[in-house]
């Protein structure tokens, strides 16, 4: 203390001898050496380093917080505390050293812990729980798995029906599972596919009937094609596996909707019963023994040359007139049929007969059996095609036969 209080007062002698600027030099040195002493001694502690494994990896700033890194570092095991291996405190002085929290300290153990894997842990449901070193082979699986399940040409979503998670986590060697055990126990899970389907469907139209005394009976005549509507109807269908386990209509929407059909049908007796008569203009009779329906008449479709008699196969064809056979015979269109030469130019004719029962140069009266009617040649049924002829052209013959 001694040689001290005589440095002190030398210095203080030297400095009342020194000049006024070599004063001032000197208190200004000694107040910069007075803060940088209190500013390194506010610095200056006792801190304490975690090793693990022999290996320091954090600075902390007190026992507990070691200890309180220790419990979360634990805790991130699944309370498999003893996989984290040997960890130690070391004491060191440290200036303003940057100490590490309890939670940095946990997660700064388990990094540098031998015996612990940084990796994922996937849980399936309640019961399973598989830890894996990398993730891309089990999100793989996972987008296979839910992919196999899309619905072409709609929008779908699908899902596990147990819950499915993947997310870091740390944990023992020990519990490490082979990533083939993870990728076959979710390519067997169950998905549930939700899909919106538009589909578009045809609406049938209907069928209106209009009966009028002005056509004969036998006359039935569509006057109005009838066409089909459409529909757009949009679903959600819901599926397990792939396999449809519930549909719901979400909308139907009309994009056009149906025309309705007319058909007329002749109900008018009168006229016919004339024309079966004998009582037409021409006086043929009525070419058949049956009124049969007509179901064409002259220039019907296109072009139609005569007129069609629906009757059933083998009814009897009759001559309208008497005269002479100059044509019976078979053709692909008109199939057997029989043309008759009644004289002054007029001729008539019977096609898609099943046969004929007479030959050519036959005379016939009328009234006369000529063929059996049927559905040869050109025909889309059995019925008489009839047919007119003046002058070697052919002509309505709905006069000639009281139509
Ligand atoms: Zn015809």
């Amino acid at each position: 203390m001694v040689i001290i209080q005589d440095a002190v007062i030398s210095f203080i002698e030297k400095i009342k001898s020194a000049t006024r600027l070599h004063k001032l030099i000197a208190f200004a040195a000694v107040a910069v050496v007075l803060m940088f002493v209190s500013y390194v001694a506010s610095g200056v502690r006792v801190t304490y380093n975690v090793h693990v494994d022999g290996k320091a990896v954090a600075n902390v700033a007190s026992h507990s917080v070691y200890e309180e890194g220790v419990k979360a570092a634990g805790k991130l095991l699944n309370g498999d505390k003893d996989s984290i291996g040997n960890t130690e405190l070391k004491a060191v002085i440290t200036v303003n050293a940057k100490s590490a929290s309890a939670k940095e300290v946990g997660a700064l153990i388990l990094k540098n812990a031998a015996s612990v894997c940084d990796g994922y842990k996937v849980t399936i449901g309640e019961d399973i729980t598989l830890f894996v070193e990398d993730k891309a082979e089990v999100e793989a699986a996972i987008q296979n798995r839910l992919n196999a399940f899309n619905v072409e040409g709609a929008e779908c979503e699908s899902k596990f029906t147990a819950q499915v998670g993947v997310e870091q986590a740390y944990f023992s060697l020990k519990a490490l599972s082979d990533s083939k055990l993870a990728t076959d126990t979710i390519s067997t899970l169950d998905v549930v596919t939700t899909a919106v389907k538009k589909t578009a469907y045809t609406v049938p139209y209907e069928t209106v009937t209009t009966r009028t005394s002005s056509q004969l009976a036998g006359y039935i005549k569509v006057t109005k094609s009838g066409v089909r509507g459409k529909n757009e109807k949009v679903e959600e269908i819901t599926y397990l596996n792939g396999a449809v386990t519930a549909t719901n209509k979400l909308s139907d929407v009309v994009v056009s909707s149906p025309v309705n059909e007319v058909i007329v049908i002749g109900t008018g007796k009168a006229s016919y019963n004339s024309a079966y008569q004998n009582a037409s203009t021409a006086g043929f009779k009525w070419p058949l023994t049956v009124k049969g329906t007509i179901t064409s008449y002259w220039g019907d479709g296109r072009g139609h040359k005569g007129v069609d008699l629906a009757v059933p196969v083998g009814t009897k064809v009759l001559a309208v007139k008497g005269g002479t056979v100059v044509e019976a015979r078979y053709t692909s269109d008109y199939g057997y049929h029989v043309t008759i030469d009644h004289g002054n130019g007029v001729k008539t004719r019977y096609a898609h007969n099943k046969y004929n029962t007479v030959s050519v140069g036959q005379t016939v009266s009328a009234g006369q059996v000529i063929a059996i009617s049927g559905n040869s040649g050109r025909s889309s049924g059995p019925h008489l095609h009839f047919e007119v002829i003046i002058n070697g052209t052919r002509v309505n013959p709905a006069p000639y036969i009281g139509l």
